[in-house]
């Protein structure tokens, strides 16, 4: 893909990092690659580096960044944080981009991707129990060898607490307006906790014009 000229910078997306706190983050990276070393998921798929996707938002790539998959990929293990020299929160810098990408009409194919372990959270209050028998044996097999329960068990009052979650914030119907498979911008609103679903080119426009 062609690269953006640092002079291609997106006021709009500046003023997005810059409002989310991060600015400061992103620029004090020296490009160490402990966090890309120590990621279980760059560990699997060769393709993923958070270090280089620090490098390209500095670099004015922006626009590759936020159209790729690469940063839909993280899954907040946090121990890119717990390394890093630099003391850069680098989940949240993800978390940042993905509301950013998704309300500037990208990704979301790839969020719906995560609506599966959502909605298993809304009903067991865990995102993953295994489906298979021989797998749930072999997990459980594995947890009480270190002295661990069978499996997490969640009590009633703490589920009915996860649900309550949802409901407070509106998680089940921001899914719902997930399922649409048409690539349209999703706006986020803080105050009602909705996805609201909005207008592409308009918000497109915007965008380039800087608004
Ligand atoms: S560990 Fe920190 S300083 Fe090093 S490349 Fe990653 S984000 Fe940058
Ligand atoms: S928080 Fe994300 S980027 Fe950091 S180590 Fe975990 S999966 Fe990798």
């Amino acid at each position: 893909m062609k690269r953006e000229k640092a002079s291609n910078w997106s006021p709009e997306f500046q003023r997005a990092i810059e409002e989310s706190g991060l600015a400061d983050d992103i620029n004090r990276c020296m490009f160490c690659g402990k966090c890309t070393g120590i990621c279980p998921v760059a560990a699997i798929n060769p393709s993923y580096s958070p270090r280089q996707i620090i490098r390209e938002l500095l670099l004015g790539n922006h626009e590759q960044v936020l159209h790729s998959e690469e940063i839909w990929r993280c899954f907040w293990c946090a121990n890119c944080l717990g390394y890093c020299p630099s003391d850069i929160k680098y989940p949240l810098i993800m978390l940042a981009l993905r509301y950013y990408a998704l309300e500037h009409g990208s990704g979301k194919k790839y969020a719906t991707l995560f609506t599966r372990f959502v909605k298993n959270a809304y009903k067991d209050a865990v995102t993953f129990q295994p489906g298979k028998p021989q797998r749930l044996d072999q997990i459980k097999a594995m947890r009480t060898s270190i002295g661990l329960v069978p499996l997490r068990i969640v009590s009633d009052k703490g589920k009915e607490e996860y649900r309550k979650l949802y409901e407070i914030t509106g998680t089940l119907e921001w899914l719902d307006n997930l399922h649409a498979t048409e690539e349209v911008p999703l706006k986020f609103s803080f105050e009602t906790g909705k996805l609201i679903l909005g207008d592409f080119k308009e918000n497109r426009s915007n965008l380039e014009r800087g608004v």
